[in-house]
């Protein structure tokens, strides 16, 4: 079982990634563990481009598909294969809500990189931990009075979160949204709801 956390910055969604593995593994099962981008020693190489160089939004695309094939053909699919639970804190539904709602990056060519990237794999489910951008924005410790900067970041992490919410409608199935501007503990309800709902 392939399972995804996706959420905006300061949704909380890396606070409860262990609790989620704890399910499995209290079951005797195997959990592996991940991140995106990121996940092997070159795709954090990659991240750490990624996340702290400029460049054009094409090379963005790229090099996070880059650092995902990576992850994906040496950890992901071994770990799928021997039976494993693999909990991977962002998969691609980032890169459709980060580098095409946020930075409006075409999402036909997006489409185009994740099917030769992963040729046909997809999370079984993607936990997406939502809350508008204006509370995950006080959670990252922002001013409450936006000034022009930050008042554009909250543009950015709306746009971020439409990406994200065209997930959820191309594929309700897979992707569940949950409320995450409660307490940890009424977070933690949501997600157990959905897990037990599946029988898992
Ligand atoms: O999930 P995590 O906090 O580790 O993400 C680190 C940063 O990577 C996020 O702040 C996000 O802005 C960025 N990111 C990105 N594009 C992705 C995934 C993450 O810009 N596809
Ligand atoms: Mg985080």
């Amino acid at each position: 079982r392939f399972i995804t956390i996706e959420g905006i910055d300061g949704a909380g969604k890396t606070s409860h990634v262990e609790a989620i593995a704890q399910r499995w593994r209290a079951r005797g099962l195997e959990v592996v563990r991940s991140r995106e981008p990121g996940g092997t020693p070159l795709a954090e190489m990659l991240r750490d481009l990624v996340l702290n160089e400029a460049m054009d939004p094409l090379t963005e695309a790229l090099l996070v598909f880059a650092a995902r094939r990576d992850h994906t053909e040496r950890v992901i699919r071994p770990a799928l294969a021997r039976g494993a639970v693999v909990l991977c804190d962002r998969y691609t539904d980032a890169t459709f809500a980060y580098q095409g709602g946020g930075r409006g990056f075409d999402l036909a060519v997006l489409t185009q990189l994740e099917a030769w990237v992963q040729q046909g794999l997809q999370p079984d489910l993607t936990l997406w931990f939502d809350l508008p951008a204006e509370v995950a924005a006080q959670r990252r410790g922002a001013a409450r009075a936006p000034d022009r900067f930050e008042r554009e970041e909250l543009d950015f992490f709306d746009a971020v979160r439409a990406g994200y919410a065209r997930r959820e409608r191309a594929d309700p199935q897979r992707v569940r949204r949950l409320d995450a501007s409660g307490t940890p503990e009424q977070v933690a309800h949501a997600w157990q709801a959905v897990l037990e709902s599946l029988g898992w």
